[in-house]
């Protein structure tokens, strides 16, 4: 019976004049990932985004879809009925509770808003009015106004809307909305969750994963395209830039202290990703790390890896507990193939026991042992990238 949906969205409300540029950007976005579902009209009105559908159109496939899309708060099924003459709308309105609700058990309320002030009926006399009827065509219906077990929505615009289910959307703010962001992307459970937290403040993504072939495999690099494309159905595409960090690790392994050999290498990360995000005209970067989750991840770790980049680190999950990560990792649906379990670059080279307060004038020392040679090394990787479009 629907052929619509009603969209509401939240904090975009909240832009002022900017308003106009969440909005489009937010129907952008649903018509992106619409698209490939078939012929949909998305267009907005009246601080309202309205998506209507084609014949045939699978219903489930299409909240699914627009449940990606962050910016929207809710996604209503709406019957539209093509007039807003009284009488057809009362017709129309006890039509749709009629085929919603075939037994009539329920308890409801009207709720109603009019976008014409001209309407010869206010919206409590909609409601009140509205009410009555149903209650007349309809003597087996309840009213309760404190917690009805159905709300049955009217709007009235230049056409006039009623709907009365209500799906949760993802919130957030449209992508692209707030800028860009470089994520460093590994096969673990929390980059990918870092990734969809700070996209959906509207922040569209770019992504680095540091590979070390052959120490690790082409299906530990497979497992990071797949959590990328995981990722770029909330974000849309995304540019994904595998650097082969083999060289620069061995280097790294062979002149400075093992207990540092993590630090040091995370530094080189940094570093590397950093000169991408410029290159993408990203503002910051993005990595899952979490105050005191491993050795690299202290306090002073923390310290330590952020002095390396002038550009500011967005750490989402740096307060988050691993239940919490693995939590949201289940609900995006990247926690099955984060737990596939291939090798990662930087348990191969890791320590016995690595430093965890490294002390920042004893790495930069380390660092020194490295020499000119290092940044040849850095060069190489840079300039033979390979660059992979997720769709
Ligand atoms: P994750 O689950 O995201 O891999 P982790 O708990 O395994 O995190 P670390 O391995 O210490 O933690 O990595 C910390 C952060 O550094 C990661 O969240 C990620 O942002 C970045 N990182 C680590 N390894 C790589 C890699 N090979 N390529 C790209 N980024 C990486
Ligand atoms: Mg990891």
């Amino acid at each position: 019976m629907f052929k619509a949906f009603l969209i509401k969205y939240a904090e975009i409300g909240l832009k002022g004049k900017n308003r106009y540029l969440f909005e489009n950007a937010l129907c952008d976005r649903i018509a992106e990932v619409l698209k490939p579902l078939g012929l949909y009209n998305v267009y907005k009105e009246q601080g309202r985004v309205f998506v209507e559908c084609p014949d045939n159109f699978d219903y489930e496939e299409t909240v699914e879809a627009m449940q990606r899309v962050f910016g929207i708060s809710s996604i209503c099924p709406v019957v539209v009925i093509d007039d807003t003459d009284w009488e057809i709308l009362t017709k129309g309105v006890g039509d749709y509770v009629d085929a919603m609700y075939p037994d009539k058990n329920i308890t409801f309320k009207v709720m109603a808003k009019r976008a014409d002030k001209n309407y010869p009926l206010t919206s409590p006399d909609i409601c009140k009015e509205m009410g009555d009827y149903l209650l007349r065509r309809f003597p087996e219906l309840k009213v309760d106004v404190r917690e009805p077990e159905v709300r049955i929505n009217v709007e009235v615009r230049k056409k006039s809307y009623v709907y009365s289910i209500v799906i949760p959307g993802p919130g957030g703010m449209p992508v692209g909305t707030n800028g860009k962001a470089m994520l460093l992307l590994s096969g673990g459970i929390d980059s990918p969750v870092a990734g969809y937290m700070i996209s959906k403040r509207g922040v569209a993504m770019a992504a680095v994963y540091f590979h070390a072939p052959p120490y690790t495999s082409e299906r530990a690099k497979q497992k990071v395209v797949d959590l990328a494309k995981k990722i770029s159905g909330y974000t849309g595409k995304m540019r994904l830039y595998v650097v082969n960090f083999t060289d620069i690790q061995l280097e790294i392994y062979e002149k400075c202290p093992h207990d540092e050999l993590t630090i040091i290498m995370r530094r080189y990360m940094m570093r590397i990703a950093e000169r991408f995000a410029e290159k993408e005209n990203c503002l910051g970067l993005v990595t899952g790390e979490s105050i005191g989750q491993v050795a690299s991840q202290t306090m002073h770790s923390l310290a330590s890896t952020n002095e390396v980049c002038s550009m500011p680190v967005y750490r989402p999950l740096v307060a988050f507990d691993k239940k919490d990560i693995v939590d949201v990792a289940i609900k995006i649906d990247t926690y099955d193939t984060s737990i596939q379990p291939y090798e990662d670059c930087c348990t191969i080279f890791v320590a016995k026991h690595p430093v965890t307060k490294p002390n920042l004038k004893k790495i930069r020392n380390s660092e020194l042992r490295l020499g000119e040679y290092i940044n040849e090394l850095v060069d190489t990787a840079i300039k033979t990238v390979e660059i992979i479009e997720i769709e």
